[in-house]
Formats: C-alpha cells, structure tokens, sequence
C-alpha cells in the first residue's frame, strides 16, 4: 500500500538513533544540550496543550518552538527541560526516545507522582475526571488519554508519544525476570530489562495483531464486540497466536468470528497501538463465502456492508451503524476501500 504509513501512528522518520542508546556519554551529552526535550508521561497519560491554533509555531511547554506544526497538530505534546521540578518523580534517567531533526527527545515516567488532594479536588470541579494537571507544568496543559488526542497531534508528536507509552507501558508491567523471578532494572539507556541475577535481558514487547478488511464483491465484513459503545462496528481483529503466520491468522479469526472462509490474503499497513503494546497488521483478504455464523463468545455481530451503506455510515448518517474510531487503522483502511486505493 503506498500510502501504509499516513496511518495515525505512522512513521514519520524519527531518528530512533538506537546505536546512542549504549553509549552513557553520548545521552549523558544530549540531556545537557539547552534544546533537549523531556516528555514526561504519568499513568499512560501524556501532557498535552489544546485548542492551538493550527500552523502557530509559538513557544510551548518550557523548551520553546516547537516547529513545522502540520495541517494537523492544533494540539501539542508538553515538553520540559531535563531537571526541570516536574521530572522529580522520574523513576529513573529520561530514555532517549529519538532525535527529531537533531532535536534530542527524552521521556520520563512519572506515574510516582501523586496529584495533591486539593489540587485534585479543585481539578475535578472543571477537568474531564480523567485528566489531570501537574503544578509544575503550564496552567494550560493537561495530563489525557493518548488515544483522545492521538489525530490532533503532528503526525512526528504522534509517533514519539506512541513510542513512549509502549515502553513505559512495559517496564511498569515487567519489573521481574520471567527466568528467575529476581527485580530486574531497566539497561541500554531504558531500552531493555535486565536480571541482576542471572543476566537474562529482556526486550519491549510487542503483541501482533491482525486486523483484516474481508470483502465479498462490493461488500466488507464487519462485526461488533459488546463491549463497544452501542452500534459501533469495525474490522475484524485478533491476536497472532505462537507459531502462525499472518495469513493463517486472518483466515482462522475470520472463520471463529464469523463464520466465512477466506481466500487470498495481502498485508496493507501495519499501525503501531500502543494499549498497551499491539502492533496491528491490517490485511485484505477475500471472502469465499457469504454466510455468517456468529461465535458469540467472541462477537456479538456481524454483517456484509457495501459500499454505498458504508457512505452513509462513515457521514454518521445511517442510524444503525457507526463507523470505527477516527484514528484507528480499521476507519484508515475502510476509507482507503472507499476511495479505491488499497494499492
Ligand atoms: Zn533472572
């Protein structure tokens, strides 16, 4: 697919300058440069500034301009200098997360930090109950759920935030070594985990998924689980289960979900998700029957829609289906079948 990577999450070429990330003089260099950023995250939550007006490239959070703001981008991550009193919970050094345009990015977690009772208090009386403002950062800037802000941020703010959440996201879940039980401690500048014990070192994971655009002639396949918000359909999706390809995974969650076999399957585009750690591969594949037969412990429906519903579903206009979540690759790659351009 040409296009794969203007998926919310997609590349936009940081600079993961991954060869710095053993070198302890090479960071130690860049945190001390006056244009070092710090992201920090709290809780999975990322700080954010709303409501700026697109294209403004003025000073933001402590570190200054932010720079070439896209036609996307009217919200922007909050960023600080290293030893800034917000970074006081840090549970350790900052991780490089990348150089952007030279510009060295830093986050830090700092899930330790506990809001102030009446600052909490004070908050919920005009704050969305899920955010949360830090002393210490802007008045305007707000703590948020990546995922409510994720295509309102530059498409280089996105991939960075999305590459933060992930890691952090593992080393809060992962601070034992699963060969000998030993507290394990963050190495390679907080890329990996390792066993003071018996060395074993650990990677970040990431859990595959497969989520697939299955077409029948001029009809997609798409289902709803009962947890979703109420009409709410999508592309079907599951996790890569050890030992099976992509394609014999699309054709396995497709005949459990549903019912309907499948045929040729292509890859499209893959989209990072980091809730808390998939990466989802989103495929074509071809259905070779119409029937559907609903597993209901996986689904709770499922149902062919053609093109032209689809136009009125993704308008909001059909009463009885809503489309998936601006930002998710399903909505990406249905859009993309609309306008005919999956190749
Ligand atoms: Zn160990």
């Amino acid at each position: 697919m040409r296009d794969a990577e203007a998926v919310t999450f997609g590349s936009a070429g940081l600079d993961r300058a991954s060869g710095l990330r053993a070198k302890p003089e090479a960071l130690a260099a860049l945190l001390k440069r006056p244009d070092a950023r710090v992201l920090p995250l709290w809780q999975g939550l990322v700080p954010v500034v709303e409501g700026r007006p697109v294209g403004e490239t003025g000073p933001i959070g402590e570190t200054g301009p932010i720079g070439k703001r896209g036609p996307i981008g009217e919200t922007g991550l909050v960023t600080v200098s290293p030893g800034h009193p917000a970074l006081a919970e840090a549970s350790g050094a900052p991780t490089l997360l990348g150089l952007d345009d030279g510009v060295p990015w830093f986050g830090a977690d700092i899930s330790a930090w506990s809001p102030d009772i009446a600052d909490a208090a004070a908050n919920a009386a005009f704050l969305d109950p899920r955010e949360q403002r830090h002393p210490a950062l802007p008045a305007e800037s707000r703590f948020v759920e990546l995922r409510a802000v994720m295509t309102r941020l530059t498409r280089r703010e996105a991939e960075i935030a999305a590459t933060a959440r992930a890691l952090f996201g593992w080393h809060a879940t992962h601070g034992f070594c699963p060969r000998c039980g030993h507290a394990s401690e963050p190495a390679l500048g907080g890329w990996i985990r390792r066993c003071p014990n018996c060395r074993a070192e650990q990677y970040p994971r990431t859990d595959p998924v497969v989520i697939m655009l299955i077409t029948r002639g001029d009809r997609v396949l798409l289902g709803r689980s009962a947890a979703w918000p109420q009409g709410m359909y999508s592309l079907l999706a599951g996790f890569i289960e050890p030992g099976e390809t992509v394609e014999a995974a699309v054709r396995r969650e497709v005949l459990e979900e549903a019912g309907v076999r499948v045929g040729a399957v292509q890859y499209l585009a893959s989209q990072p998700w980091p809730f808390p750690a998939s990466l989802m591969i989103g495929c074509r594949g071809e259905a070779l029957s119409d029937a559907i037969e609903i597993d209901l412990a996986e689904i709770e429906d499922a149902r062919w829609v053609s093109r032209q519903e689809m136009v009125d579903v993704l308008s909001g206009a059909n009463p009885a289906i809503r489309p998936a979540r601006e930002g998710a690759i399903a909505h990406f790659l249905i859009q993309r079948w609309m306008e005919d351009r999956l190749d």
